[in-house]
């Protein structure tokens, strides 16, 4: 690798140890068992790729998400240092998506470390696939036992899902295309767990855009950069703070938040109208924290956690449409 001026100073090329890798991971507080096995994996990828001294986080990052596609056999050189974004097909088997195996191979959810994991259709995937995602969406990290072995695999993605109001997909449409009964409907928005949608932060509504909106909206993409570095700058900004971002928070965590008492008053009113559980009252608390990063404000205020709660409503309702109870 050529050598580089960096800020007046030139930095060599040299290999990426594995422990740096162990050492990033280790300072989020993240369980790093069994990921030794993907560390070793590295070094016949270190040996082949100079990596530059000045590591940052984000090339740490792209180490481990390396090494898991290594493991899986799947890693590309032209996606070195991108995060992630994986996009598995409804059919795929519980293997394929949790990982496991004769010889324990890492899954897509794995395959997603750092990155989105998109599950589109998602009453349509097989819920028991579905509940072995609520361990590593609290975890980071997914434990998978097979006769005398256990492997674990990091497992910190994000989780990313689109799904039909009902199985023909006109349901609330104002033309009245949709003929699916009300059961058939229930039954359908059932197909996902009550303790599964605790787990989801935000769910929004998305009405069918008629083709003359489509044709007179101007092209989204000249937006992208601006959003790109509004979502950079507040990750930056939470980092500073408290060494990690807001989603990272453990409950132990949330005075960082730094709520005031008209926020906490928000939410704990909302608390016992729309019957959160503790888990979803510090999930909104630190979206809340997001929004008011989003917005510059140092303190998470009423309207921060009014906006907080309205994205958690959405899945209230969805919810009570199931027919479940959520909180476990
Ligand atoms: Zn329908």
């Amino acid at each position: 690798m050529a050598r580089k001026k960096n800020g007046g100073k030139k930095v060599g090329a040299t290999y990426l140890s594995p422990g740096v890798y162990v050492e990033e991971v280790s300072s989020g507080s993240k369980p790093i068992e069994g990921v030794g096995t993907a560390v070793a994996a590295f070094v016949g990828l270190a040996e082949r790729r100079p990596v530059r001294a000045a590591v940052t986080a984000l090339v740490a990052l792209s180490v481990v998400a390396a090494a898991i596609a290594s493991l899986a056999g799947r890693f590309s050189s032209d996606r070195w240092r991108v995060r992630p974004f994986r996009a598995p097909h409804h059919t795929a088997s519980g293997i394929a998506i949790v990982g496991g195996g004769s010889h324990a191979r890492p899954g897509e959810i794995s395959l997603a470390h750092h990155g989105v994991l998109f599950l589109d259709e998602l009453p349509e995937w097989d819920r028991r696939v579905l509940e072995v995602l609520r361990e590593p969406l609290e975890s980071g990290v997914i434990n998978i036992s097979r006769a005398a072995r256990q492997s674990t695999f990091p497992a910190q993605f994000q989780l990313v899902a689109a799904m039909n109001p009902c199985p023909c997909g006109w349901y609330g449409h104002p033309g009245g295309r949709c003929r699916c009964g009300p059961d058939f409907v229930r039954r359908y928005r059932s197909r996902i767990s009550g303790p599964l949608l605790d787990r989801i932060d935000l769910a929004i509504d998305v009405p069918a855009v008629p083709a003359s909106v489509l044709e007179a909206t101007a092209t989204p993409a000249a937006e992208s950069p601006a959003a790109q570095a509004r979502v950079v700058a507040v990750r930056e900004r939470q980092v500073t703070r408290q060494g990690k971002c807001n989603a990272r928070l453990s409950a132990g965590e949330l005075a960082l938040c730094d709520a005031t008492p008209g926020a906490m008053q928000t939410l704990t009113r909302a608390m016992s109208r729309m019957q959160l559980s503790a888990r979803a009252f510090h999930r909104v608390l630190k979206v809340a924290r997001t929004i008011a990063d989003l917005a510059g404000d140092a303190r998470v205020e009423a309207p921060h956690a009014a906006e907080a709660l309205a994205y958690r409503r959405a899945v209230v309702e969805r919810e009570s449409a199931c027919g479940e109870p959520a909180g476990r």
